[in-house]
């Protein structure tokens, strides 16, 4: 990343203005999901005994509330890579796992504009050295960019080859394409370029700049292609394959056997008591017996009756805060044991090495989807009969 230009710092003019239109764009982002989830909840209200009208107005729901978590979660990110305080979490992961999470996370845009999806990515199983949540993240950003800039119903093409060097995957589509003095530009944090009166402004102007600061920090390159407007754009990624041929690793699908099914006592503590209740709801869903408390103190005394082997803190509470109230239950006969998660909104590395040293094993991001969930469970599961 360059340093900002003088002139482009708050306080200048030309500083004061791109801030303007960025929180304006923030707010335009942000406010775009609330309108169909308000909208899902009225019908849901309306139609409470139809149940596929429900269903529907559910999905929709949950299309706009991941929309939103992905929106906060890139501005997270953008700002810490500008910081450079990102961090790779490496394993052995194959390039097939990434594009299949990679689709998971588009899969809304692309199937809701119909695209013509085609993947080929070789007979070979390509190995890759990597952190799987930051590429997945930045494949998918290429995806869901491709099916915002192409019009409903066009091919979309994700191709992977790959030498003993390096591997090479390409997103390509039919759609806008990108003016050759914008192919650089767009990797810049919050340019966008002008495609007036395709109805295609969406966006912070973030995705790209994360995709190549993820890919370059892995060693590699991405670059943008495209034969001028309207002729489609393709974008590079290329991967070094250093250390990268585990190949019988199958331990990448496996990880999931866990001593399923057995029920736990769970105890879960934030001032947010719609936060808390949704959560306790999820959570006897599944068949757990689950105390709720709204300070660190109401936890600490709910949790000397109720003896939880699994314990959920919010860290912002208010009297005690989940760091202080951490601490305390490790200092408690029922505290040794039981498996501690942080249950946060704040999803920096630093916090979750503070929440390490007050005793967590784990550190959840807000909202908590469903699979980290599985896992903190499976892993508390594992605590519990060690
Ligand atoms: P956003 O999509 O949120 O605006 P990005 O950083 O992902 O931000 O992209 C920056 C700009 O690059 C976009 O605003 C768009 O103008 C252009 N762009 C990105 N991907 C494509 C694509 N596949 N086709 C045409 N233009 C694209």
């Amino acid at each position: 990343m360059t340093e900002p230009k003088r002139s482009e710092e708050p306080g200048s003019r030309q500083g004061d203005r791109r801030q303007t239109s960025f929180l304006a764009r923030l707010a335009h982002e942000l406010r775009n999901p609330l309108a169909p989830i308000r909208m899902a909840l009225q019908i849901m209200q309306m139609s409470e005994n139809d149940l596929a009208t429900t269903r529907a107005a559910r999905v929709i729901i949950d299309r706009q509330l991941r929309h939103l978590t992905r929106l906060i979660e890139d501005i997270t990110d953008v700002a810490q890579i500008t910081r450079g305080a990102i961090q790779l979490h490496r394993e052995d992961v194959a390039l097939t796992t990434l594009v299949q999470n990679a689709l998971a996370i588009a899969r809304s845009q692309l199937e809701s504009r119909q695209h013509l999806l085609s993947v080929d990515l070789g007979r070979e199983v390509i190995w890759l050295r990597a952190d799987p949540v930051r590429l997945s993240q930045a494949f998918a950003n290429l995806l869901s960019n491709a099916a915002k800039y192409s019009p409903a119903g066009t091919p979309i093409r994700v191709h992977a080859s790959a030498d003993e060097r390096e591997v090479v995957v390409t997103v390509a589509d039919a759609g806008v394409g990108i003016p050759p003095d914008m192919l650089e530009r767009i990797f810049e944090p919050f340019v966008q370029v002008d495609h007036s009166g395709t109805g295609t402004h969406e966006g912070l102007g973030i995705g790209l700049t994360l995709v190549r600061r993820v890919v370059e920090l892995h060693g590699g390159s991405v670059k943008a292609e495209s034969d001028g407007t309207p002729a489609g754009s393709r974008f590079i990624v290329r991967l070094p394959r250093e250390a990268a041929s585990p190949i019988d690793k199958p331990h990448v699908v496996a990880q999931q056997s866990t001593t399923e099914g057995r029920r736990l006592r769970i105890l879960i503590a934030d001032d947010n008591r719609d936060a808390a209740q949704t959560l306790a709801i999820m959570l006897r869903f599944d068949g757990h017996d689950v105390r709720t408390a709204y300070d660190g103190l109401e936890a600490l005394a709910t949790g000397e009756v109720f003896q939880p082997e699994l314990v959920f803190l919010d860290i912002g509470m208010p009297v005690l805060d989940g760091y202080q109230t951490a601490r305390q239950i490790r200092e408690r006969p029922w505290g040794q044991k039981v498996h501690l998660v942080a249950l946060t909104g704040w999803s920096q590395e630093t916090d979750r090495q503070k929440s390490v040293a007050s005793g967590f094993a784990d550190h959840i991001v807000k909202p908590a989807d469903a699979e980290h969930l599985k896992a903190v469970i499976n892993r508390a599961r594992a605590t519990q009969s060690s």
